[in-house]
């Protein structure tokens, strides 16, 4: 049979590719999906909910939860903290359930080291805009943010974008239902992975002798 314990999926993007739209349609069409719900320090953006988009806190809660070692991996990105709790990735995954992060270039590096180290199944798959003129023209068509905050994040988007490499996927968000079919595939695919065959199974289900 198949693993009991879940996949881990990690996806990264500049801000502006259109990874939180593809995020949130692949719950729709992959409904037994868990969503990492993040901490941050950030301050909660017009209709962002505490407890369902992110948990908020401030700087000293925050630092708190490091010197706990409750995060699985943590980082500051355009000025704020960030991060994962260990303990709910890791009761989602032992439960069974495929789980998607949705953290920077820096967490996704964490979640990689930690988790293979582990033996748990993490895929990386990063959301690239199809030119740089696009992620622009996103980044300022978004009411939310100042234009302060759209420097840094277009400055930031390079940085990421050379991280490319260290994934296992790269998605071309330029045809959206593309994108999200790309998504889907992947998820469907790593579920049938050879190594998600419990050991044993195979050997002791059809190849023992009579
Ligand atoms: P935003 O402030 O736009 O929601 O997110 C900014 C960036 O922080 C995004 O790239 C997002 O993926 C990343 N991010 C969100 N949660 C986490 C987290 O828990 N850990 C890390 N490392 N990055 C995160």
């Amino acid at each position: 049979m198949r693993q009991k314990k879940g996949n881990l999926f990690v996806i990264s993007a500049p801000s502006g590719a259109g990874k939180t739209t593809l995020c949130q349609k692949l719950r729709e069409v992959i409904p037994d999906l868990k969503f990492s719900v993040s901490y941050t320090t950030r301050k909660p953006r017009t209709g962002e909910i505490d407890g369902v988009h992110y948990i908020f806190m401030d700087e000293d809660e925050f630092r708190a939860m490091i010197a706990d070692g409750e995060f699985v991996e943590w980082a500051q990105v355009h000025g704020n903290f960030y991060g994962t709790s260990k303990k709910r990735i890791e009761d989602m995954i032992n439960g069974g359930f495929d789980v998607i992060l949705d953290i920077d270039v820096q967490g996704g590096r964490q979640i990689r080291e930690h988790f293979s180290a582990n033996n748990i199944n993490n895929i990386l798959i990063f959301v690239l805009p199809p030119s740089m003129d696009t992620l622009k023209k996103r980044l300022k068509g978004r009411m939310s943010d100042s234009d302060e905050v759209i420097k840094k994040r277009l400055k930031n988007a390079t940085e990421e974008i050379r991280e490319y490499k260290n994934y296992d996927y790269v998605i071309i968000n330029d045809v959206f239902e593309d994108a999200l079919k790309e998504m889907v595939a992947i998820i469907i695919a790593e579920r049938a992975r050879t190594l998600k065959i419990e050991e044993g199974w195979v050997e002791e289900t059809f190849l023992k002798p009579e």
